[in-house]
């Protein structure tokens, strides 16, 4: 029996046909794309290829909304730190989600050590973001707020065009992070208000180090890599345009291929979880129903998330999560646990698995046999 990957939200693996396109420019065109000879200008022409459809993945206004970076982290720093600087005369106030990433939280932070105020808004049971809490906290001087566009720990999709109404209400900017939902569900940055949006390739099926920032047109923000002011001044250093043009690409086949890929994944994800559900004192984390189509999360009473990641993976070559790859390093349990109210001895019984191409609904029976045994042995072991 050969690997099962169920480690989505980590990172998907490039897919043969993105890697076919991307290599045409890095055999044909490999020029600079600010160089004005023929091989520059052919490199340029990927590079708005790329832009043209992410644009059209997001609906975004214009192809100029789209700027690259080296990946989310880079789009996230720049959304909220740069938007935070360039409207200090408007306030000194931003909020996120307890939910976010480190990549939205850890800049957040970071812009409180330089005296700005930091509103944490916390998220239900379930990981909806609390609208009253969050309309209490929204003042005139609130110049950028940022809530997931889905989360990648625990599936829950947020009622986006909702809080965009309340941020536009009473602040300024609305910035979401779409890592796990980009390429997944339909998202309609018009539709939704949306004036800043993360997307990344290593999360759509493209090469690694590659992100964009959507910005809707008239936002204000600063560059925060100054240099030889590419990307509209905003993103400064040459181009990565094999992982660009191999995003790009990525986005196409993601939005041509959504609708019938989302039907087959949501039936396996379904069968998983009522399949699972079924192990004694196995919980279901996140929303039951608000959540993404490919993303089932559970937790398990008297056992480590790790034991059960390092038991699937060696013993059935099933690879899983616990979590954000992210905050593996730490033995901490996970932030977005700890603020949909589970206790720490209960938010380290985690296990996440998040679908892809590559998964078959033949492998369901496998799947939950390994689980089911997996669980069963580390809890003979357990001392709890
Ligand atoms: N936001 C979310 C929701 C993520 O899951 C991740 C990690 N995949 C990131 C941001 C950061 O991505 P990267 O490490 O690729 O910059």
């Amino acid at each position: 029996m050969g690997r099962i990957y169920l480690d989505h939200a980590s990172v998907t693996p490039v897919d043969p046909r993105v890697l076919e396109f991307a290599e045409r420019y890095l055999k044909n065109d490999f020029g600079n794309p600010s160089s004005l000879h023929s091989l520059g200008l052919g490199a340029k022409r990927f590079i708005e290829d790329a832009r043209g459809k992410i644009a059209k993945l997001i609906n975004a206004e214009k192809e100029t909304c789209i700027i690259f970076t080296s990946g989310a982290t880079e789009s996230n720093n720049l959304a909220i730190k740069g938007t935070a600087l360039r409207n200090v005369a408007k306030g000194k106030e931003v909020a996120a989600s307890a939910i976010e990433h480190m990549s939205v939280l850890n800049p957040m932070k970071e812009l409180q050590k330089n005296g700005f105020k930091l509103n944490i808004i916390p998220v239900d049971s379930t990981g909806i973001v609390d609208l009253e809490k969050l309309g209490g906290v929204l003042t005139k001087n609130t110049t950028v707020t940022s809530i997931m566009y889905a989360n990648n720990e625990i599936g829950t999709i947020e009622p986006i065009k909702e809080i965009s109404e309340m941020v536009h209400e009473k602040g300024l900017y609305l910035h979401v992070d779409a890592i796990a939902a980009a390429g997944r569900i339909p998202i309609d940055v018009q539709n939704d208000g949306i004036d800043l949006l993360t997307i990344s390739s290593n999360d759509m099926y493209g090469p690694q180090g590659a992100g964009a920032l959507y910005i809707k047109p008239g936002v204000r923000l600063q560059s925060i890599l100054p240099g030889g002011g590419q990307e509209r001044g905003l993103r400064s250093g040459t181009e990565n345009l094999f992982a660009i043009a191999g995003m790009g690409e990525a986005a196409r086949i993601a939005k041509d291929e959504m609708e019938q890929e989302n039907t087959r994944l949501e039936k396996i994800k379904d069968k998983l979880i009522d399949e699972i559900l079924k192990i004694e004192e196995s919980y279901l984390t996140g929303h039951p129903t608000q959540r993404l189509p490919h993303h089932a999360s559970f937790r398990f009473s008297r056992i480590e998330g790790e034991s059960i990641l390092l038991n699937m993976n060696m013993r059935y070559s099933i690879q899983v999560s616990t979590g954000s790859a992210c905050s593996s390093k730490t033995l901490e349990p996970s932030h977005v646990l700890l603020a949909i109210g589970l206790k720490h001895e209960e938010a380290h019984g985690s296990m996440v698995l998040t679908l892809g191409r590559s998964n078959k609904a033949e492998e369901v029976p496998i799947i939950v046999k390994a689980v089911k045994e997996t669980v069963q042995k580390l809890r003979k072991l357990s001392p709890l």
